[in-house]
């Protein structure tokens, strides 16, 4: 196992198998506190060309290895990483602030992807094509070469996985581009991969800001394929910039999700994964949270009174602590969320609970409801990223699917209902990714995730994955033309 990080965590890039300083100038800050404990390098176009240099001059071997023994190296960085779980959460607490089984989860799930990918490197091929006997048509599905990973805040250990995972396991070789919130379980991950015999040069890491780093990344002529989570304005600019060099790009930006609860509900199970959806995974951090509670008005006020008396419940404090609701990752986010706490009450008063940040250092709010919001409002309509839930109200299915499909995104929707077809008709009229049924954050790693809409395109996580990182090439040999 590795030594556990120190007080003063200053960590550079990594590429082509080796960490390299820079000007570590970006200051890593502990939410919990406010404080800052490390250092990144604030990269430029430079490092970004060194990475994609090292990268390219590896492609080939890694591609040239045997797709088995790609996957048996994927699976030696499964076992790495859960081998030095312990040291990764803990980072990921300090970094990110979350609470330490949220932390713990993360990195499981984050091994889980290589698990998951090093399982599928040696089944990814192409198809015979019947034309006429005269012919033999086949496709070979090929890497893309080198890809390029835009990572967010939100989840780093996660994300990363979900994304890089893939693209390896196809025989790309890969560039990281972290947020610089939270930059230091990326190179962790990445010198853990080298010492699981990953080859040098196949997974670097580029840290510095976003228009710095990421921007070149994502427009460089020498990538050849682009893979971002974020937000909807920067995803635009990743996909404009990818656009402009015909590459492939996928993009997961964020959502404004409905959980739809229908009188005939388990309501104990509905205000559980209320909780879950939007208070205590990631403080409500999360795209796929469910932001808009839509509740018949039958059971509105009973399922309101027993929520706000399991939000009294939440405990609030630092992610050591293992909290319920943990702090907001940054100063800035933390502006954003308090931002639109005014907002509401602007809109609509008083939040029914919650409603203020914790007097003390560190970014901390309360888990905060406002109900009786209606359509039009902007807390019903854009993007929060923190623990802040909307409550709407319908009366029937047809108001209900209208409402849940009101936004400009469509990433995820959660219905609660022992209705069998109502749920399939709900999974039929809503216009999003993925559809929860009595559930939330439902799926693992072998489901398809993505978004309608503004919430992206393409699809991350499972087989499809796949797709986002491989080229289909058609070979067609007319084997009769030599024929007298
Ligand atoms: P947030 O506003 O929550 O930080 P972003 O979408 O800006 O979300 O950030 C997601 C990721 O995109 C981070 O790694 C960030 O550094 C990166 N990023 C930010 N701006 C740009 C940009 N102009 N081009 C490419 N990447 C960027």
């Amino acid at each position: 196992m590795r030594e556990s990080t120190t007080n003063n965590d200053t960590r550079g890039h990594f590429i082509g198998g080796r960490e390299v300083s820079g000007t570590e100038s970006i200051a890593v800050v502990n939410p919990a506190t406010g404080n800052e404990f490390g250092a990144i390098p604030d990269g430029d176009s430079d490092d970004v060309d060194a990475a994609i240099e090292r990268a390219r001059a590896r492609f080939a071997d890694w591609n040239d290895i045997a797709p088995a023994e790609r996957g048996r190296i994927l699976t030696r960085i499964a076992e790495t990483l859960r081998e030095n779980a312990d040291s990764i959460a803990a980072l990921l607490v300090r970094e990110n602030g979350k609470s330490r089984s949220n932390a713990a989860t993360e990195v499981e799930i984050g091994a889980r992807y290589f698990e998951y990918y090093a399982g599928i490197a040696d089944k990814i091929h192409g198809d015979s094509i019947p034309l006429t006997n005269h012919y033999v048509d086949y496709t070979l599905r090929e890497p893309l070469g080198v890809t390029a990973h835009i990572v967010p805040w939100n989840f780093p250990v996660m994300l990363l996985g979900r994304t890089v995972a893939p693209a390896l396991a196809a025989g790309n070789a890969t560039i990281v581009k972290p947020a610089e919130q939270t930059p230091l379980t990326a190179i962790e991950i990445a010198q853990l991969a080298d010492d699981a015999g990953l080859p040098d040069g196949v997974l670097n890491v580029v840290q510095g800001y976003g228009p710095d780093v990421g921007a070149p990344l994502a427009g460089h002529p020498d990538i050849d394929g682009v893979a971002f989570t974020g937000s909807v304005p920067t995803g635009r600019d990743v996909a404009t910039r990818a656009v402009e060099n015909f590459n492939p790009v996928h993009i997961e930006a964020g959502g404004k999700n409905p959980h739809v609860v229908f009188p005939d509900a388990d309501l104990d199970n509905a205000i559980e994964h209320t909780l879950t959806s939007i208070f205590t995974f990631n403080a409500g951090q999360v795209c796929s949270a469910g932001d808009r509670l839509i509740l018949h008005d039958d059971i509105h006020d009973e399922f309101l009174d027993r929520l706000i008396d399991r939000v009294r419940e939440l405990t609030v404090g630092p992610g050591e602590d293992n909290p319920d609701v943990s702090p907001i990752v940054s100063e800035t986010q933390f502006d954003h969320v308090i931002g639109y706490i005014d907002v509401g009450r602007e809109e609509i008063g008083e939040p029914v609970i919650g409603g203020d940040a914790l007097d003390r250092d560190g970014y901390y709010i309360e888990p905060t409801i406002f109900d009786g919001v209606t359509r039009d409002m902007r807390i019903a309509q854009e993007e929060i990223f923190g623990p802040v839930l909307a409550v709407l109200t319908f009366t029937d299915e047809a108001e209900a699917i209208k409402l849940a499909n009101d936004t400009e995104y469509g990433l995820v929707a959660g219905i609660q209902t022992t209705n069998v077809n109502r749920a399939h008709r709900f999974a039929r009229d809503v216009d999003a990714g993925q559809i929860y049924v009595n559930e939330w954050f439902a799926g693992g790693v072998e489901t398809p995730f993505g978004g309608y809409e503004m919430s992206g395109f393409g699809r991350e996580k499972g087989l499809e994955a796949i797709e986002n990182f491989t080229q289909t090439k058609n070979v067609c040999l007319n084997i009769d033309n030599d024929l007298e």
